[in-house]
Parts: C-alpha cells; sequence; structure tokens
C-alpha cells in the first residue's frame, strides 16, 4: 500500500496550506527513526516526543488504518488483473501495482455516487451519497489535515493568531 503521485501531492499541499511543512521529515530515513522512538515511546508507556511528530506521516498512516479496515487484508497485496479492471472504470492509476489509500477512498465514493440512489448496493451497505457530498479522498484530507493541525498547535509545534 502506498499513496500514488496525486494524492501524496495533495497531503503535503494540506499540510503546507496549514503552516506545517516545517514539521515534515527532511529524508525517508529520517522519517522512519521518528517512527521508531514514538514506537518505542509507546512501548515503555511514555508520550512521543513533539519533535517527532510528522503530519504527513501521520497522515500516511492513518490513511492506511483507514483502507485496511476497510478493505481487509488484501489491500497490502499487489494488485491483480481484476484489481486494474475494476479501478480503471473510477480512473484510478496503476500506482506501480500498489493500492493507494486514497484511491480506494475515491473509489468507494464513485461507486454510491454512481449507483442508484447513492447506493453501492451491497448488501448490508446504508451508506448514501448525495450529488453535493464532497469526495471522500477529499474529505479525509481536509479532515485529518485539521485534526493534525490541532494536534500540532496543541503541543505547541505551531501557533495560532
Ligand atoms: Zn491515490
Ligand atoms: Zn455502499
Amino acid at each position: 500500500m502506498k499513496h500514488c503521485d496525486e494524492h501524496w501531492a495533495r497531503m503535503r499541499k494540506a499540510v503546507d496550506d496549514r503552516g506545517m511543512s516545517h514539521l515534515v521529515a527532511g529524508s525517508g530515513q529520517e522519517a522512519v527513526e521518528r517512527v521508531q522512538r514514538e514506537i518505542e515511546a509507546h512501548a515503555e508507556g511514555d508520550k512521543p516526543s513533539p519533535t517527532d511528530f510528522d503530519p504527513l506521516m501521520a497522515m500516511n498512516w492513518n490513511f492506511c488504518g483507514r483502507a485496511m479496515q476497510t478493505a481487509g487484508i488484501v489491500v497490502m497485496q499487489e494488485k491483480d488483473a481484476y484489481a486494474y479492471e475494476v479501478e480503471a472504470q473510477y480512473g484510478i492509476p496503476r500506482n506501480d501495482g500498489h493500492y493507494c489509500p486514497l484511491c480506494l477512498a475515491k473509489m468507494g465514493f464513485l461507486k454510491h455516487l454512481r449507483g442508484d440512489g447513492g447506493k453501492c448496493g451491497e448488501p448490508g451497505c446504508e451508506v448514501v451519497v448525495k450529488q453535493d457530498d464532497r469526495p471522500w479522498d477529499e474529505a479525509w484530507i481536509e479532515g485529518c489535515a485539521d485534526a493534525m493541525h490541532k494536534h500540532a498547535v496543541d503541543i505547541g509545534l505551531v501557533r495560532t493568531n
């Protein structure tokens, strides 16, 4: 599972728009080290250090977690021919064979939008989408970026005025 280029760029922009780009790890290596320190802190019952907070990574894990909850473990695997075929109907990029959590959200939204009465037609699904609803990928990015911003303010990393 990996975010596609378009969604990654939109996540970055949402972080930039909220004045948090200075909190993003400068390299992949640094991002990994921060996560390791956060996991260690949790394991020892400590609070993670505020300086290890990375809003972009936090959004990344949040969306991966949500996609797993909704779609299941299959999204950890490489896409197969059938997945490509289904996704092509919704204009989802191939993304080197990786599922993109936000593309999955977008596809879920479009399935409902294009279905009868805003429903996907799957048994047991009560979700109804209206024509002017905000696409789920957009809603995830904006909602999560707002939550990250609030957190960054709470732990004193970003000032508001
Ligand atoms: Zn995507
Ligand atoms: Zn549904």
